[in-house]
């Protein structure tokens, strides 16, 4: 995996190759002045739980960790808030209506795309649904269960960020 600072080696303001690493998360063009900062991406999970006290785990449509389990969630668009970006996610993943996420903790994760190192912060939320919930999985989910979190194996899960999650709430 390359840090995206290491692969962007044009300025992507006028496209000189005179564009050099300034700093841990920043690079310079001597030729029209622009500075590039590399910053993590905001992004969310939703801890969904039922009166069971079961977490609904998704599993993963698409690479990065393909088939692999994970919570519903995505990235925050620009001008959005992470809760606003989780009721949309909810809704385009699982055909759901939630109100009022409670946030939890955050944790930063990278992962490999297109060899390119993607820096993210995962916010993660809370939200207790009803039993009976209609769920209808789309976009990157391929299908979604609840489970009893102490049967839930670490391993099958597939991003580092979902996994630590994971930890912290079986604990
Ligand atoms: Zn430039």
């Amino acid at each position: 995996m390359t840090h995206p600072l290491i692969a962007f080696e044009y300025c992507p303001r006028c496209g000189s190759h005179n564009f050099m690493i300034n700093s841990e998360r920043s690079r310079h063009c001597s030729d029209c002045g622009f500075t590039y900062y590399s910053n993590a991406s905001a992004s969310t999970a939703a801890i969904i739980t039922n009166s069971k006290g079961e977490i609904l785990l998704t599993t993963r449509a698409f690479e990065p960790a393909k088939g692999k389990l994970d919570l519903p969630g995505g990235f925050v668009d620009m001008n959005e808030t992470a809760e606003d970006a989780l009721i949309r996610e909810l809704k385009e993943e699982l055909n759901i209506d939630v109100c009022n996420p409670q946030y939890l903790f955050s944790l930063p994760n990278e992962y490999n795309f297109s060899g390119i190192t993607i820096h993210t912060l995962d916010m993660f939320f809370k939200i207790e649904v009803d039993d009976d919930i209609k769920i209808k999985t789309d976009d990157d989910v391929a299908s979604a269960q609840f489970y009893d979190l102490k049967l839930v194996n670490i391993e099958e899960i597939g991003l580092n960020s979902i996994k630590k999650a994971i930890k912290i709430l079986k604990h």
